[in-house]
């Protein structure tokens, strides 16, 4: 069997802020879809995957949303793979993102992909995944408020879990490109937020970010 390796890196970012509550600052949209290539990696790597894994560590207050995350999603009909779940290696509170790090962003989801060639056949599997949230912005952003921290973490868990992106101009959800500081929409709708991101109607209108 002759494998050829290539990952290939999607950055995912989240969503707008500034000190100023009337204005969003949006970053470029292409931000959140950037893909970077890494450099192929030699054929002595191996065929063994959880070489290339990195070790598994999350921050246990944010790993809470997972559950939440999933038992929302199921409730609403929507299943998320156990294979997905699993993939998500690292989930962490950081100062800097590893990736992906510009104006306004506040947290990211990065997926690593392999691509295997198998009788002249591609084909592209999630490796892992990691969702880094930024302390200051994050924390400036929802005050300590658990629920809108939570909408954030949704964000991303929809762009990890669901290979989701966002949802087009003028539809507000939680898969909106741009959330806006003081705006506080998941402290009144959250319910309303929820159904509508697991609706068939929003997910149809969120592009697929697989590979
Ligand atoms: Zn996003």
């Amino acid at each position: 069997m002759h494998v050829i390796w290539g990952v290939v890196m999607l950055v995912l970012a989240g969503w707008g802020m500034s000190g100023c509550k009337k204005k969003v600052i949006s970053d470029p949209r292409l931000a959140d879809f950037s893909s970077l290539k890494l450099p192929a990696l030699p054929s002595s790597f191996g065929t063994t995957r959880s070489a290339d894994l990195p070790d598994l560590y999350y921050d246990p207050d944010l790993y809470a949303f997972v559950s939440e995350y999933i038992k929302d999603a199921k409730s609403r009909g929507v299943e998320v793979a156990d294979r997905t779940i699993q993939a998500l290696r690292i989930m962490r509170w950081v100062d800097h993102l590893s990736v992906g790090e510009g104006s306004g962003v506040m947290a990211a989801c990065s997926r690593y992909y392999v691509t295997e060639t198998k009788y002249f056949l591609k084909s592209d599997q999630i490796l892992w995944t990691m969702i880094e949230v930024l302390r200051g912005k994050a924390q400036e952003y929802t005050d300590g408020n658990r629920l809108l921290l939570r909408e954030l973490l949704y964000h991303e868990l929809s762009h990890c879990f669901l290979e989701k992106g966002h949802l087009p101009d003028g539809v507000e959800g939680i898969m909106s490109p741009v959330f806006t500081e003081g705006d506080h929409r998941a402290l009144k709708t959250w319910s309303q937020l929820l159904d509508d991101n697991f609706s068939q109607n929003y997910l149809n209108m969120m592009p697929n970010i697989g590979m």
